[in-house]
């Protein structure tokens, strides 16, 4: 009887959350909801930059149970969170209960305030008040309200996770099996990966980049390529990373992501000791075998810059 009465109001809950709110402007990107397992259901964004495609360029993952939906990453604007939750309404009517964020970047933490308006509790890794308490927070906030408007408008919010993770977590929901994995600093301030067990998906956020180049930002790409090097994919049925197409082959995108970063490392690490300036490092170095990887442009130079500066550092310690 419980059960039901609290089934009921549930419901009740979801149908008054769906009423319009009119501070989301409507979406118009193309977002297929695609089946990758029995219980995991996934969205692709595209592969060129931040403001591109209404900003639909990350990738969301809801794992659906028999008592409750999980969501992995809240996508980068709330319209595209909003047209994500219409997509999985077409599948499956239980609540959202948890939204598990694999890092707080903005182009997976700005749908979050939709999912929360329908009750799910905010999970994210320690480190993301890192990113969120620094003044970059709201500097990016402030561009992505001009250069992404009107999907990003006055009203959105970045919120606060309701939980924080700090160490391997599991729990099950509706007979499914669920592992979070923190790993600390690697693509950002503090990342997670999710693992579905019975189904075999690894969801891994940004520590794979699959069809284009990583973004490393502030990344510790020395821990990084650590973790990179441990995961174990010998039992994975499939890895959807953060970004581009789903991996069948897990440890092929392993693989490439692990290789652009050893590559990138290496020939600025040479730079380092050999004290080249960057533009005398970068220069030297033939960067043909990526230049055909998407995001090569607007990302690869900002990257090897980025891993320069960070191996001086790590060379004066
Ligand atoms: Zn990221």
């Amino acid at each position: 009887m419980l059960l039901i009465i609290s089934l009921s109001s549930c419901a009740n809950e979801y149908i008054k959350s769906q009423s319009p709110n009119l501070s989301i402007p409507k979406s118009h990107v193309k977002m297929d909801l695609i089946k990758l397992s029995e219980h995991v259901y996934y969205v692709q964004g595209s592969s060129g930059v931040a403001t591109e495609n209404e900003g639909f360029i990350s990738n969301t993952a809801a794992i659906i149970t028999e008592e409750g939906i999980i969501v992995f990453d809240a996508l980068g604007t709330p319209s595209l969170a909003s047209l994500f939750i219409q997509k999985i309404r077409e599948v499956s009517q239980q609540p959202i209960v948890k939204v598990i964020v694999s890092h707080y970047h903005a182009d997976h933490i700005y749908g979050l305030s939709v999912f929360k308006e329908l009750g799910a509790e905010i999970i994210a890794p320690l480190g993301y008040s890192d990113y969120l308490d620094l003044p970059i927070a709201n500097q990016r906030l402030e561009e992505r309200r001009i250069s992404l408007a009107p999907w990003v408008n006055e009203t959105t919010k970045i919120l606060r996770p309701d939980t924080v993770i700090e160490t391997k977590t599991s729990f099950a929901l509706g007979g499914i099996d669920f592992e979070i994995n923190y790993l600390g600093r690697a693509h950002s301030d503090g990342d997670l990966t999710l693992l579905v067990k019975q189904d075999k998906v690894l969801l891994s956020g940004d520590l794979i980049f699959e069809g284009r180049i990583p973004f490393t930002g502030s990344a510790n790409t020395k821990h990084w390529l650590e973790l990179l090097e441990q995961i174990d994919n010998s039992t994975l049925h499939a890895l959807l990373p953060g970004h581009g197409k789903v991996a069948e082959n897990p440890s092929l995108a392993i693989k490439e992501t692990l290789n652009y970063l050893k590559t990138v490392r290496s020939k600025m690490q040479f730079a380092v000791d050999e004290m080249m300036s960057f533009d005398e490092a970068y220069d030297s170095v033939d960067w043909s075998e990526f230049e055909d990887i998407p995001a090569f442009k607007s990302a690869h130079r900002i990257n090897v810059f980025g891993i320069y500066l960070s191996l001086e550092e790590e060379s004066m310690k």
